[in-house]
């Protein structure tokens, strides 16, 4: 049995708050989170939520209520997490490509910081020396991911430290006392493949007997979904397994205790979300015919510079009969969502809701077109609530500076 929101429910929503409008639906993120508990009971792990794919902040509040921890992307995801009232413990940083003050600042705040690079290394290592225990981020060399700009792991990605310079690291840490206390790797998103992780997991093995004190191996994320019907997410308890298998015979090994640790974004809060545009104009032409909302790519990108597929659906006349649309928005752009797609039959007004809407919907929103962002509502125990208010007329100004 799986938790969602009824179309009845996101159509009252819908009236009450305006279009276009996200919803998240609570129990259905803390459903994801229950199965990632099970899954990986049989091992100390520990889940860390990489919040880039949903920021708002009562969605934070909600998951550190769960007692599930938070990974950061950049330092002010970090502030976030504490303002939601995640303790330091429970939150990493695991960085990419940002400023040594970055890190500074991290420390400071005395959170869980994954380093990428040998310069910040070795910057880490001359300042702090053995004092702060550090994991770093390592770039295996492993093609995996839903597609190229989701993948991070390659031998081209910008990703991590490229792990032929194991040496130099090495080196570093020998230097200046580095406490070097996890490694992490994340080779991408929408990885299915369980064998991918269990690489990963390999080159952990042979790395452990290098670092006396690692304590943590860290996966990372990107753990598939099912965005179409029929579609198979990641097999989370079969990785859960094989995950427990491999930190418990390290453990003996080595006679250290390890942890694994990982970082879904988008299993966590991807089926959670549902994004309700309103169908402003249809046209035909030729075969084509057009269904054009109140959205764009200012608001979902996704299908655009992912060519992600996301399942839609016309709330307003569910038992229409099936014809073929080209679902566009309404941006000066060509911002597509979907091409061909049969849906219930469509009428200017009518509300479609695209699904999987919660993990890098509304986040990697924009105003291109001076278009506002939408508002954001949050489903919990069956009550509504307004989580992020639409823009208004003056938030295009805000930051502006008229000095003419
Ligand atoms: C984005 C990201 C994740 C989460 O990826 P998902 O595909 O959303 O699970 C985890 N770890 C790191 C370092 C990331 O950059």
């Amino acid at each position: 049995m799986s938790t969602s929101l009824s179309r009845q429910q996101l159509l009252n929503i819908a009236d009450e708050y305006g279009t276009p409008v996200y919803v998240y639906h609570a129990e259905k993120i803390t459903e994801q989170y229950q199965k990632l508990k099970t899954a990986f009971a049989a091992a100390p792990t520990r889940i860390f939520y990489a919040c880039k794919a949903l920021t708002n902040i009562n969605i934070l509040k909600h998951i550190n209520s769960l007692g599930c921890q938070v990974d950061c992307s950049s330092i002010n995801e970090v502030k976030l997490a504490l303002h939601a009232g995640f303790e330091p413990k429970n939150i990493l940083y695991t960085s990419n490509g940002i400023a040594f003050s970055e890190i500074e600042e991290a420390v400071s705040l005395g959170v869980n910081i994954n380093i990428d690079s040998l310069s910040n290394l070795g910057k880490f290592g001359k300042k702090y020396g053995h004092s702060y225990p550090v994991g770093i981020r390592l770039r295996p060399n492993i093609m995996a991911g839903g597609n190229l700009k989701i993948s991070t792991g390659h031998e081209k990605s910008k990703f991590g430290i490229p792990i032929e310079q194991i040496d130099q690291v090495l080196e570093l840490v020998k230097t200046n006392q580095i406490h070097i206390a996890g490694l992490h790797i994340h080779t991408g998103s929408e990885i299915k493949d369980v064998d991918v992780f269990m690489k990963v997991g390999d080159i952990f093995a042979e790395l452990v007997p290098r670092f006396p004190e690692v304590r943590f191996l860290d996966f990372g994320g990107g753990f598939k979904v099912p965005y179409k019907e029929n579609e198979t997410g990641t097999d989370v308890p079969l990785l859960g397994q094989k995950v427990a298998e491999l930190i418990n015979q390290l453990t003996a090994t080595h006679q250290r205790n390890f942890e694994a640790w990982f970082e879904p974004g988008k299993f966590i809060v991807s089926e959670c979300g549902y994004f309700i545009t309103e169908v402003n104009v249809l046209k035909e032409s030729g075969k084509i015919r057009f269904a054009g909302v109140n959205s764009g790519f200012n608001h979902l990108i996704r299908p655009m510079f992912y060519d992600s597929y996301h399942h839609i659906e016309n709330i307003s006349h569910p038992e229409g009969p099936l014809k073929n649309y080209t679902i566009t928005g309404n941006i000066c752009e060509t911002d597509t969502f979907a091409t061909d797609r049969p849906i219930a039959e469509i009428r200017e007004g009518d509300k479609l809701v695209f699904y999987n809407a919660g993990a890098y919907g509304y986040e990697m929103g924009s105003n291109y077109n001076s278009r506002y962002k939408p508002a954001q509502v949050l489903v919990k125990e069956g009550k509504a609530f307004l989580v992020a208010r639409r823009d208004e007329f003056t938030d295009l100004l805000r930051n502006q500076v008229e000095v003419l």
